[in-house]
């Protein structure tokens, strides 16, 4: 084994990064006269999330699978509906549709986008009763969310936005998480806002807000005779979020701001450093959009990327399309008896790589990372 050719230092799409106060707030958290589920330390935590989005109605939850199973029940989708989500999306998305009993169906991205093709969900619902989309801005790139949230408000499709990587995003001038019925959120260690695990959701119309309440928390339903919250008159599970993590979220919020800053910064540094290859270009961010850098994503424009993507691994700059191999969600061996020909998912998959531009990244690293990239998609020799 040669030793010297491996990489002394990687860099990926990973940056753990907790800071004095994060530690401060969780010693805060700790109490000994509510320490559940319940504390009034998750209600803060909401209060803040609200806050932060400019909204009402915010439910934190277990983690951001959880937030998915529970947008879909709270939106009263069940055993023999049908839900669209992306080819695109990671298997996170489509595991609580299968979950529920519901049916998943992909429906393709538009041409070099991560947004839906309206065109195939039309011919999607000629053949299933699609009862809900879920989108999901992947990498934290906008999507046209205008024009699919009218689609959806047309045909009587609950829209769902799984924003997990998109946090602090901005399409048609407003904040991703906004423009769905339910929009649902991850903070797992690879999020802007991390908890280790946990999720959110934010929720548009109080009635969903009160079943998805209800799941999360046993069941608990508002009782019409005396006001109280009573247990037994419903069916629900536990899906509630540690306080120790709702403590850890808030302070997290506290920074986010600074944090997407700081990473906006990265991104521009970047976008200069690469604008001199012709063979790669960013993902489209719409005209006005802002991204908050989760990631950086660009296209090949020479084809299949897949083999330029290992060889930046092998320089240490790992592509999150090679870390978990990406690829449609229904060829994996679990969900390809839901496959339907999706050209432009396909396309899209094969010919984009990540790059990343986290706030851990120094000058240094920031070079290294460009330096990989110019010898690897600079080269014209076609050597794949
Ligand atoms: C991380 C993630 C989730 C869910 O994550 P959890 O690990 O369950 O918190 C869902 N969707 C997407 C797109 C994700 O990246």
């Amino acid at each position: 084994m040669n030793h010297q050719q491996a990489p002394n230092k990687t860099f990926q799409n990973l940056h753990i990064n907790f800071v004095q106060s994060d530690l401060d707030a969780v010693l805060g958290s700790f109490n000994t006269v509510s320490f559940s589920g319940k504390s009034p330390i998750i209600k803060d935590y909401e209060k803040v999330i609200a806050k932060w989005f400019g909204t009402d109605l915010a439910l934190a939850c277990a983690n951001g699978t959880i937030a998915i199973e529970l947008a879909l029940r709270s939106l009263e989708v069940g055993p023999g509906d049908y839900v669209a989500l992306p080819p695109t999306a990671p298997i996170m998305t489509i595991l609580p549709i299968i979950t529920i009993g519901a049916t998943p169906v992909f429906c393709d991205v538009a041409t070099g986008s991560f947004s839906a093709d309206l065109d195939h969900l039309s011919d999607l619902r000629s053949r299933y009763p699609i009862k809900a989309l879920i989108v999901v801005p992947m990498w934290g790139y906008p999507l046209s969310m205008e024009k699919t949230a009218q689609y959806c408000k047309k045909h009587n499709i609950a829209l769902i936005e799984d924003c997990a990587h998109a946090i602090g995003t901005k399409a048609d001038g407003k904040y991703l998480g906004l423009f769905g019925d339910v929009a649902t959120f991850s903070t797992h260690e690879r999020k802007l806002v991390s908890t280790g695990e946990g999720g959110f959701c934010l929720v548009r119309d109080e009635i969903v807000y009160e079943k998805m309440l209800s799941w999360q928390h046993h069941g608990l339903v508002a009782s019409n005779r005396d006001r109280q919250y009573r247990l037994g008159e419903a069916v629900g599970t536990n899906f509630k979020l540690s306080p120790l993590c709702a403590a850890l979220g808030i302070n997290q919020f506290n920074r986010l701001a600074q944090k997407i800053a700081e990473r906006r910064e990265r991104v521009t540094a970047m976008r200069e450093q690469l604008a001199d290859l012709s063979d790669i270009k960013e993902f489209d961010r719409f005209q006005s959009a802002e991204v908050n850098g989760y990631s950086m994503v660009f296209r090949y424009l020479g084809g299949s990327c897949r083999s330029k993507a290992a060889q930046l691994a092998a320089r240490g700059v790992i592509s999150d399309t090679t870390r978990y191999g990406y690829k449609p969600l229904y060829k994996e061996p679990a969900f390809v008896e839901y496959a339907e020909p999706c050209p432009n998912a396909e396309q899209l998959i094969e010919t984009i790589f990540t790059v990343p531009c986290h706030e851990g990244l120094s000058t240094d690293d920031m070079s290294i990372i460009s330096t990989a990239v110019h010898d690897i998609f600079g080269r014209k020799d076609g050597a794949e």
